[in-house]
């Protein structure tokens, strides 16, 4: 399973594709990728191997410069296309990898608030949160930050959201996340591999960490919400 998000310059669908075949060596079941493209959130996810995903997206391409990108690894709902991530709720799509704990808590008081599911993952309650944070009038950090606050679990997420061409969020609690710095450009890979073709230069998140990328930087936060200052380190990788 894996995690992938761009900021970039071009067209990120094969970009995000081919990140994510550097992860396969981690096992899944399904694969999907989310991008915004003037200002709309779009998805495409198949089951199985990434070569489902790439025949889909020749036959129904998704355009745009920002986007996220996953593999599954199913925990909570079986490998279908409505369970494979990105998942989307209002103008929030997320990626995850790991397991949220207490989802079932949160998605019956989401349930109870008004706001439906399409899915049986644990992870659709997490864009579900955010989206009824932001529905409440926060802006898409303010609505991360209590959003994380309610999240038990280790996890690695990545979100992107609808409007917002240069914004991506990611957070990291139990499950490795890397940030890859470009010129003009911003990454977040599982590891810093999946971003080799990419950049060598990469912040590695800290537990509890949460980063929120621009195409210009990135700012990085603690779990107690203080900045933190991470170094960029240049690391040598057989791209
Ligand atoms: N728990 C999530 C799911 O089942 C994420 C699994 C993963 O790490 O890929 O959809």
């Amino acid at each position: 399973c894996g995690i992938v998000g761009i900021l970039g310059k071009h067209e990120v669908a094969p970009q995000l594709v081919e990140a994510l075949r550097r992860l396969e060596y981690r096992g899944y079941d399904s694969a999907g990728i989310a991008t915004v493209n003037q200002g709309r959130l779009g998805r495409r996810r198949a089951v199985g191997k990434l070569v489902n995903l790439s025949d889909l997206l020749v036959h129904d391409p998704l355009a745009g410069k920002s986007g996220i990108g996953h593999t599954r690894w199913a925990t909570h709902g079986a490998a279908t296309v409505a369970n494979a991530h990105p998942h989307q709720a209002g103008r929030v799509a997320v990626v995850h990898n790991g397991i949220i704990e207490n989802f079932r808590e949160l998605r019956q008081d989401l349930t109870a608030a008004g706001y439906g599911f399409e899915s049986e993952t644990d992870t659709e309650t997490v864009a579900n949160l955010l989206r009824s944070h932001l529905d409440r009038g926060l802006d898409p950090v303010d609505a991360t930050r209590e959003t994380l606050g309610r999240l038990h679990g280790a996890f690695a997420l990545c979100f992107l959201f609808e409007g917002e061409e240069d914004l991506m969020i990611a957070a990291r609690k139990g499950s490795p996340l890397a940030i890859g710095h470009g010129t003009g450009e911003m990454f977040v890979g599982s590891d810093a591999i999946a971003l080799a073709p990419l950049t060598d230069r990469i912040t590695y998140l800290e537990e509890g960490d949460w980063a929120v990328l621009t195409r210009a930087g990135v700012t990085i936060r603690d779990a107690a919400g203080r900045l933190a200052n991470r170094a960029v380190t240049q690391i040598a990788l057989d791209a």
